[in-house]
């Protein structure tokens, strides 16, 4: 049983199917409830096995409370994709005020902490389980603005490190996806700058943006027993943006 964060949309919509279609039941957490149920019809027509649970990842009993019902009809989960997040809208620093600050952080950092906690004891009693992670480039310092959205998601690769080496003792497996820019809603205020594209052209090696697709197959490699040796790693699939 797979569970993904965040995916009635974008990158996390791009894993579920991609999961759902290597044969996984995949439970679609959204707080938006109509993305979730369009995640979901996406995978049954497919022929795939899923179920939506909505849930906003930064408020603690809503995420016990859907992630209980969800597992009560599904099963326990295996497979956690921390992906939900928010855009940054790179602000300079002094135009990003408290509320913001407070929300970017509870959505990234406090949301990843807060599903992982809610799926580790089953995971831990039966010493198996795979946790996904979804940092960004922006996290090594690509970008001149969005410095909030660029903590958080260095925040969210400390994680991945600490709880590989905390839970390795249960075979339970940690890593994290660090994307570079990808074609998504998420993106969607940037692209409609066309000095964006021109700016994509002359930083990414390979040229162009990244499907959702192409992150979700990095995601499916880490959820998947091919990477049984690998814990506490950060994959960027960024196009060469950042070697
Ligand atoms: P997106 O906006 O297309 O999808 C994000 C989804 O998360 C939305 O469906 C939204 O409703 C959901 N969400 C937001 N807050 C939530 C909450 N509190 N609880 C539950 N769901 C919530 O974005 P995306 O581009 O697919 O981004 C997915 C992840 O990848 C994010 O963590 C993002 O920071 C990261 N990322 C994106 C890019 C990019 O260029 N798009 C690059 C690097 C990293």
């Amino acid at each position: 049983m797979a569970l993904v964060t965040g995916a009635g949309s974008g990158i996390g919509r791009a894993n579920s199917v991609l999961m759902a279609a290597r044969g996984a039941a995949v439970i679609v957490n959204d707080r938006n409830a109509t993305s979730a149920d369009e995640t979901v019809a996406l995978i049954r027509r497919a022929g795939g096995a899923a179920l939506a649970c909505v849930a906003d990842v930064s408020d603690a009993a809503s995420v016990e409370q859907a992630f209980a019902a969800a597992q009560r009809g599904v099963g326990a989960v295996d497979i956690l994709v921390n992906n939900a997040g928010i855009p940054s809208g790179m602000p300079a620093f002094e135009d990003i005020d408290e509320a913001a600050i407070d929300r970017m952080l509870n959505v990234t950092v406090k949301g990843a902490m807060l599903c992982t906690r809610n799926v580790l004891p089953a995971m831990k009693a039966r010493r198996r389980g795979k946790i996904i992670n979804t940092s960004s480039i922006t996290a090594f310092g690509s970008h001149a603005r969005g410095s909030v959205y660029a903590a958080a998601k260095g925040a969210v690769i400390s994680l991945t490190r600490a709880w590989a080496r905390e839970f390795a003792e249960w075979n339970i497996h940690v890593n994290a996806v660090a994307p570079g820019r990808v074609r998504t809603a998420m993106a969607a205020a940037l692209s409609a700058n066309p000095a964006y594209e021109e700016e994509v052209r002359r930083r990414v090696p390979l040229g162009r943006r990244a499907e959702p697709d192409e992150i979700a197959a990095v995601v499916a490699f880490l959820a998947s027993s091919d990477a049984d040796y690998m814990t506490g790693q950060v994959l960027s699939p960024n196009g060469g943006e950042i070697m």
